[in-house]
């Protein structure tokens, strides 16, 4: 059986990853938040695939630095969030949530995911069993609350969490092996992160990525996704029944790790 998606990962900046998605059946080619322009269009040369999209989840120049040169070079349609569409270079065609985006054969929904920033989206792409989520989930982490509440935040996380286990969660940057070891201190007895961060030393050290991370592991490690967890919330001195303070307070120490 033919795949739904290809999916290729380009490792780009410091830490960042854009993604080439591929529908096989009509052809169409998407750029997941270009950060920058040459080594999409060359990996995308190499592999004979003509780009026909931009995908944005949301503003920030390591998401959409690349939008106006590669819609320049290959004539691409640029899809993002319509809740941030003035500040999308480019933007062609507004989504959010709840819509489903059809992708030649292929089929996103996306979710408004607001928090890292207000306009953030996150393309599932369900028969793929891919979440393209931007600076919203990290493998173990989150995105920094810049323009959003713990709320708005716990929110949009709790509306990925609900997808399948085996989704993989293709994030846009490779902060895993920190996040983990910030994870470790507030869930220092967690037996699956404690295994998981071993695994994620192990790849790091060969020079692999970490990502994509499947949703189901997250849900096991990450501590952004437990903030209702009972024994997380008295790690770090609060109550459980008040996840988004736990959230909240889980959010800060990262913040200052
Ligand atoms: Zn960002
Ligand atoms: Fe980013």
């Amino acid at each position: 059986m033919a795949e739904v998606l290809q999916i290729e990962q380009i490792p780009v900046l410091k830490d960042n990853y854009v993604y080439l998605v591929r529908e096989p059946i009509e052809g169409m080619v998407g750029v997941v938040d270009p950060a920058v322009v040459e080594p999409v269009l060359e990996r995308a040369r190499t592999l004979g695939w003509r780009i026909t999209h931009i995908l944005n989840t949301h503003h920030h120049g390591d998401h959409v630095g690349g939008n106006l040169e590669i819609k320049q070079a290959t004539g691409c349609t640029i899809v993002g969030p319509r809740a941030d569409r003035a500040r999308i270079p480019g933007i062609d065609i507004e989504v959010g949530d709840g819509e489903n985006y059809r992708f030649g054969a292929a089929e996103a929904e996306v979710f408004d995911v607001p928090g890292h920033t207000r306009g953030h989206i996150a393309y599932w792409f369900a028969k793929a069993d891919a979440l393209f989520c931007g600076d919203t989930m990290f493998a173990l982490g989150c995105g920094r609350l810049f323009e959003g509440t713990p709320q708005q935040m716990w929110t949009s996380l709790g509306k990925l969490r609900r997808l399948p286990d085996a989704t993989r969660i293709y994030c846009a940057h490779e902060y895993t092996q920190s996040n983990a070891r910030f994870a470790l201190t507030v869930e220092p007895n967690n037996p699956e992160l404690v295994a998981r961060s071993h695994r994620i030393d192990d790849r790091r050290a060969q020079g692999l990525p970490t990502v994509p991370s499947l949703l189901g592991e997250e849900k096991q490690t990450n501590p952004f996704l437990r903030a209702d967890q009972p024994r997380l919330a008295a790690n770090v001195g609060l109550d459980a029944g008040d996840p988004v303070a736990v959230f909240a307070e889980v959010r800060r120490r990262k913040d200052v790790f």
